[in-house]
C-alpha cells in the first residue's frame, strides 16, 4: 500500500483528540515529514504539554501557537512557518481544530452560529488563503503531475453530520450549529477544489468516524489510533478523482 510522504505538514487544533493522534502517527510513520507544524491555541500552556514532550523527542517537530477563529493569528502563523520553511513550500495543510456543541433548533442561537462558523468553515477558509502562496509554492516544486497529498493538499476535517443527504438517519443528534458549518466546510472544499486544482492543489473533506475523543465521546465507534490510521492511509491514495469530495477513513465516498 502507498506510504504517505508528504515532507512538510502544517496541522491545527494538533493538542488532544484526533489532531495530536495524527501528529504522533506522522511523526512514527514510515515516512516522517521533515517539519510537522503542530499549531494548537495554547502550546506553552497545560493543554499543549503532550506537545511540548512529543517536540522534545522530535526535532522536525514545530509548535505554533494558532486559533483558527482569529484572523490576525492566522496570517501570523503563515508568517512564522514561512520563515521556518527557509524558500521551501507547504505539502499538506490539515484543518483539523472544529467545535460541537449539543443545540437544537429551539435552544441554538445567533451566537452559537457565528461562533461554530468561526471555527468549523471561516477558520478553514482563512487558512487556505493565507497558507496558499506556500501550498503553491510545494506544487511547482514537485516533480509528480497528479494531484497528492505529497505534492500539495488541502484536507479539511469535516463529518458526516454536515451531510445533506445522510441527515435523517443521524437527526438523533440535532446539533444545527455543527451540522450547519460543516455542511458550509463541505461547500468549501468543493469550491477549494475547481480554484485551486489549477495550482496543482488537492482539496479533500475527509470524515474520520465517529471518535473516542472529547468530542466524540467515549461512546463512540473508533478508538482515535484506529480512526487516525485509517485517515493516514486514506491521504496517500487521494488523486485527481477524489478532487472536492468527502470520503470517509476508510476512503469511502458520502454524498452531500
Ligand atoms: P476534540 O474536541 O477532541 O479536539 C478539538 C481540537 O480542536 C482541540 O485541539 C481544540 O483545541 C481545537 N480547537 C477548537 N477550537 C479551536 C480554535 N478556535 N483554534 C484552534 N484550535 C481549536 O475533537 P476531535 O479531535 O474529536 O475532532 C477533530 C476534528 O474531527 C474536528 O474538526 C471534528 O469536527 C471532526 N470530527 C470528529 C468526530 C468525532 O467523533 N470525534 C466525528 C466527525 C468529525 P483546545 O484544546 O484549545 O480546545
Amino acid at each position: 500500500m502507498a506510504a504517505l510522504q508528504a515532507r512538510r505538514v502544517l496541522l491545527t487544533g494538533s493538542n488532544r483528540g484526533i489532531g495530536l493522534e495524527l501528529v504522533r502517527q506522522l511523526l512514527g510513520g514510515p515516512h516522517p515529514p521533515t517539519h510537522v507544524f503542530a499549531t494548537c491555541r495554547d502550546p506553552e500552556g497545560e493543554r499543549g504539554k503532550e506537545l511540548r514532550d512529543l517536540a522534545s523527542k522530535h526535532p522536525n517537530l514545530v509548535l505554533v501557537k494558532l486559533d483558527v477563529a482569529n484572523p490576525s493569528a492566522i496570517v501570523n502563523a503563515a508568517k512564522i512557518v514561512e520563515e521556518k520553511l527557509n524558500g521551501a513550500g507547504l505539502n499538506l495543510l490539515i484543518n483539523n481544530a472544529g467545535i460541537f456543541t449539543p443545540v437544537s433548533l429551539e435552544t441554538v442561537d445567533s451566537e452559537e452560529m457565528i461562533r461554530a462558523y468561526k471555527t468549523n468553515a471561516v477558520g478553514p477558509l482563512l487558512m487556505a488563503q493565507a497558507f496558499l502562496p506556500l501550498l503553491k509554492k510545494a506544487a511547482q516544486d514537485s516533480k509528480e503531475k497528479r494531484l497528492s497529498c505529497n505534492k500539495a493538499a488541502i484536507i479539511n476535517i469535516s463529518t458526516l453530520l454536515g451531510s445533506i443527504e445522510r441527515t435523517p438517519e443521524s437527526y438523533f443528534k440535532p446539533v444545527i450549529s455543527y451540522r450547519c458549518s460543516k455542511a458550509a466546510l463541505n461547500m468549501l472544499t468543493r469550491c477549494q477544489a475547481l480554484t485551486y486544482s489549477e495550482a496543482g492543489i488537492l482539496c479533500v473533506a475527509l470524515h474520520p468516524g465517529w471518535v473516542k475523543t472529547d468530542m466524540g465521546t467515549q461512546e463512540a465507534d473508533l478508538t482515535v489510533d484506529t480512526s487516525v490510521r485509517g485517515l493516514l492511509s486514506v491521504l496517500p491514495i487521494l488523486s485527481e478523482k477524489h478532487s472536492g469530495m468527502l470520503l470517509n477513513w476508510e476512503g469511502k465516498a458520502i454524498p452531500w
